[in-house]
């Protein structure tokens, strides 16, 4: 079950309610995604339960052995997994989209197997004795998203599994045979019970999922709002959640940057995965010293990028994957032209195309308090706003209720470093945007979620910390 035609085979459903998939590049019908119900969530969850004992009694490195022998599944079935994703989703097989994200997939696995996470003496003195263990919580419940649907689906999973907890996974409605075929590549490796996968809609079986008594702990990743209904609804049960939620991230460009030489890193900070992303560069406000220059060389940098079909090893971006995010994108756009803003490039796509294609655009001289900057666009469209005053830009990057990511772009790294300090959000990058490491905590600031993901942190958000005192 390596290539595209076998994956998909395995993961295209023939009996029970089902849902037609459509490439989102071309309309096409790709196969039909089975979409279950709250009685086949509970029976997963059931499964789960049954199995976590004996998975938890594993040993830690029996446990890496297997998140290994997974890794290396997922490497084995990457090409069928990336075209399967390239064909749902949208994105393409090439630049930092599908390959990159298959890829990003067994790196994280791997990182989950491999992060030490030693017992901790927290005192040893007259005073007394104490450790500090991470037990497993037991059922992990699990909740992704459609813009990188596999790699956030073995963010939650990978390192879940690592601390002894079993899995039950819904995926997003619109990328449901991505994460399909992704379980079902693990499954191969995986003993029966451990990762289990329920396709169905989020206002029922999500929700159920979220309310269960029989789940530990929620990993969600997704909106603010669903966020908001997920907190209300685990709440009788006091279930653990780490949530990452949507961002609206703000880059800084200071008047000391060389414009020719940041545009690239501007460019995938703000359009990778064609700006379908949580933490890519959704408003960038830039110095009036460098704006023009900087817009100018931003500009050059996205024409030559070509965006179409995923599977045209040439594209770099590609549609939007669903029509909903399609029309986003184009309302703020509009409202942006309505407000007298000034469309750099893009903001005229073909409405009646198969395809949900969104121009890259890039619309400068904007108000900072326009739609299209202060709302998530989640799109190939970046406002550009022009500011004279650091401390106004500061003020501007904090004022929205979100804080994921940031960037600080100077050639004074110092300057930089005191600047990210007065940003509120979980992550300042300087002079990239968006890049992450499974090492290195991830995580929102205010309503972009709580709790942090990879690295130790990230393992220890999935554990039930034990004093052992004595
Ligand atoms: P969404 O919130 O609409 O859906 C996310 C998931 O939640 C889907 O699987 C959906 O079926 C499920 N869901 C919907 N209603 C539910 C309910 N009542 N109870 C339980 N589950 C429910 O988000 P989306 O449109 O799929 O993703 C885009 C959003 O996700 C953006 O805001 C983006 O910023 C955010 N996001 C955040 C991160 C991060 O790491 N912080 C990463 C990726 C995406």
């Amino acid at each position: 079950m390596n290539n595209y035609a076998e994956l998909l085979a395995a993961v295209t459903a023939n009996e029970g309610e089902t849902r037609e998939v459509f490439d989102p590049a071309t309309g096409e019908l790709i196969g039909t995604a089975p979409v279950q119900d709250v009685a086949a969530l509970e029976a997963a969850i059931d499964k789960a339960e049954a199995a976590q004992p004996a998975w938890a009694a594993l040993s830690d490195d029996e446990r890496k052995a297997y998140l290994h022998r997974a890794a290396d599944a997922i490497e084995a079935a990457s090409e069928g997994l990336a075209e399967l994703l390239s064909r749902e989703q949208g994105k393409p097989l090439n630049g930092p989209n599908a390959r990159f994200e298959v890829g990003g997939c067994v790196a994280w696995t791997r990182a989950a197997a491999d992060t030490p996470l030693p017992v901790e003496v927290i005192i040893d003195d007259e005073s007394g004795y104490a450790e500090m263990h991470y037990r497993p919580l037991g059922v992990v419940g699990a909740i992704s998203p459609w813009n990188w649907p596999m790699m956030i689906s073995i963010w939650q999973i990978a390192p879940s599994l690592r601390m002894g907890n079993t899995v039950v996974i819904k995926p997003a409605e619109t990328t449901t045979l991505s994460v399909l075929a992704l379980v079902a590549v693990m499954n191969q490796v995986l003993p029966e019970g451990v990762l289990n996968i329920v396709p169905g809609p989020g206002r029922t079986v999500g929700d159920a999922l979220t309310r269960s008594p029989k789940i530990a702990k929620i990993m969600f990743t997704g909106s603010t709002p669903v966020g908001k209904r997920i907190i209300e609804a685990s709440a009788p049960n006091v279930t653990r959640l780490t949530l990452e939620l949507g961002g609206n991230d703000a880059g800084i460009v200071l008047p000391d940057v060389d414009p020719a030489a940041i545009a690239q890193d501007l460019f995938w900070g703000a359009f990778i995965n064609t700006g379908q992303t949580c933490a890519a560069l959704k408003r960038l406000y830039v110095h009036d010293d460098v704006y023009d220059a900087v817009v100018e060389e931003l500009a050059k940098v996205a024409a030559q990028m070509p965006m179409g079909v995923g599977l045209d090893e040439n594209n770099v971006l590609g549609p939007l994957q669903n029509k909903a995010q399609f029309d986003i994108v184009d309302k703020l756009v509009e409202s942006a032209k309505a407000s007298g803003a000034r469309v750099v490039m893009g903001g005229d796509p073909d409405r009646d195309a198969a395809g949900y294609f969104y121009p890259t655009t890039i619309v400068a001289d904007i108000d900072p308090h326009q739609e299209l900057v202060l709302e998530e666009q989640f799109g190939p469209a970046l406002p550009v706003i022009r500011y004279s005053d650091v401390d106004e830009a500061v003020k501007l990057a904090n004022e929205l209720e979100v804080g994921l990511g940031a960037s600080v772009w100077s050639s004074d790294r110092d300057r930089a470093r005191a600047l990210a300090a007065r940003i509120e959000a979980g992550t300042v990058w300087i002079n990239s945007h968006g890049g992450l490491h499974p090492m290195v905590p991830f995580g929102g600031a205010k309503q972009s979620g709580y709790g942090r993901e990879f690295g130790a942190l990230g393992l220890k958000a999935v554990a039930e910390p034990q004093v052992v005192s004595g």
